[in-house]
């Protein structure tokens, strides 16, 4: 029989008896002739809690010994799982990533994997042992260091695990059944979604629902990996991420549904270069030193110019933690520039609509501009793909602006089906 990779996020490591919880049915899947390789995030809220440890001992933490720290979490768990299964009788090998063959760039905090050279692995299983590997970390090919993979990268470690042993899917457990319209901590009656397409998930992922990292459905996409998200904490069946028809199903006939879900995001802040001079290469100066300073944007609006000043405003989102570096870096060229001054907003949400079927569907920006008018929401920022809406929103008004759109697009369930087993959603 084939590998199973699988992966468990902290929700469903949260102490010993989830952990003694996971093992068995690890071995429940060993016991069925599989052999098993299981990716596993730090305990419960750790990796949040040895951040906040950092932030005490130094405001301005060095990245590299931020990565040694936060990669601690997962080595713990991935102990405590591979005990918890020599309990039960069975053999387990716990890996770091770097043991694994985790092999990434060497960015800090957010590394990309580039190879998986997961040589001690397939040694291991052959060897009849069950895997334990720890998600969310690898190793810099250029500098050695141990780098991780940004919040959220154990999924990311499991995808890629998946590819590299030509698993024909990966399972994410986790504290909830599935993908659901929107994140059920806010809207109790949203719907799960049996499937969606990797496309659809990619959107949903980047812009804000955490219920799976980023870059584990891009590697998905990339490699064909059918993504399986469902709950540690049940046996239901949950949501697959993948463009084909699920296993054992007909592709159906008949249409997508328009929405696939509606996203949310509290993480971003919003910098405006108030007063650029409206001329050419300004813009690219401005760009050029957040790009030289790793920063990754999301949304850019610059008005027209003032006729009477010739002056304009550009306004950007970017992850909160990037905030800082990127205001030294922008009033280092202020003078070069000649901006007036710079603002800096950390009290924004943004929340995302979703779907395929949008393509083909006019009308959908209106109904959702229409809805958050309803709830009395200001829109500050909007941006479109042919996939998505996106809109800035005062933080304060992101679960209005959740619920009122799930409720304006027909996506609320009958009876509330959403089960959060556990976590904290932090
Ligand atoms: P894990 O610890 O298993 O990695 P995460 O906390 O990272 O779990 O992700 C699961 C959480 O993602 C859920 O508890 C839920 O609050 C949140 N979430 C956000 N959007 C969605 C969505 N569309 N569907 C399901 N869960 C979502
Ligand atoms: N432990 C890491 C985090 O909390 C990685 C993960 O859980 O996937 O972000
Ligand atoms: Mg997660």
């Amino acid at each position: 029989m084939g590998i199973v990779v699988q992966k468990y996020g902290g929700s469903s490591l949260a102490d010993a008896d989830a952990i003694k919880r996971v093992a068995r049915r690890i071995v429940d899947v060993k016991k069925s002739g599989h052999d098993v390789v299981v990716a596993v995030s730090a305990m419960g809220d750790t990796t949040d809690d040895l951040l906040d440890l950092a932030a005490a001992v130094t405001p301005l933490p060095p990245a590299r010994e931020l990565d040694m720290l936060q990669s601690a979490g997962e080595r713990i768990s991935m102990a405590l799982v591979a005990m918890a299964i020599s309990d039960l009788g069975f053999t387990a090998r716990s890996f770091t990533g770097s043991q694994a063959g985790v092999i990434t760039d060497a960015q800090h905090g957010k590394a990309k994997i580039i190879d998986v050279t997961p040589g001690r692995v397939t040694e291991a299983i052959a060897a009849g042992h069950i895997v334990i590997v720890a998600g969310f970390q690898g190793v810099s090919q250029d500098t050695k260091e141990i780098t991780t993979l940004g919040r959220g990268g154990s999924d990311t470690t499991a995808v890629a695990l998946a590819a590299a042993l030509e698993a024909d899917v990966c399972e994410i457990y986790t504290d909830v059944d599935g993908v659901f319209t929107a994140d059920p901590r806010i809207v109790p009656n949203a719907r799960k979604l049996d499937k969606v397409s990797y496309e659809e998930m990619l959107e949903l992922a980047a812009c804000g629902a955490k219920i799976l990292h980023l870059r584990c459905v891009e590697y998905g996409r990339r490699y064909g990996i059918p993504i399986h998200v469902r709950s540690s904490f049940s046996q239901l069946e949950g949501t697959w991420v993948s463009n084909d028809p699920k296993p054992g199903q007909e592709e159906t006939t008949m249409e997508q549904p328009i929405i696939a879900g509606v996203a949310h995001d509290r993480s971003e802040a919003k910098i405006t270069v108030v007063g650029v001079p409206d001329k050419v290469g300004e813009a690219a100066r401005i760009f050029e030193a957040l790009a030289d300073a790793q920063i990754n944007l999301d949304m850019i609006v610059q008005n027209i110019s003032a006729a009477a000043t010739s002056l304009t405003d550009i306004s950007f989102t970017l992850p909160r933690t990037d905030g800082q570096v990127a205001m030294t870096a922008l009033a280092r060229i202020q003078a070069e520039v000649g901006y007036d001054k710079l603002l800096y907003d950390d009290k924004i949400g943004k929340v995302s609509l979703i779907g395929a079927g949008m393509r083909s569907h006019p009308g959908i920006t209106s109904k959702f501009f229409g809805a958050l008018a309803s709830a009395g929401v200001n829109i500050g920022m909007i941006s479109t793909s042919e996939i998505r809406i996106s809109v800035i929103v005062d933080e304060h008004s992101v679960d209005d602006a959740v619920r009122a759109t799930h409720t304006a697009f027909d996506l609320d369930a009958d009876e509330v089906e959403a089960v959060v087993y556990g976590g904290t959603g932090r």
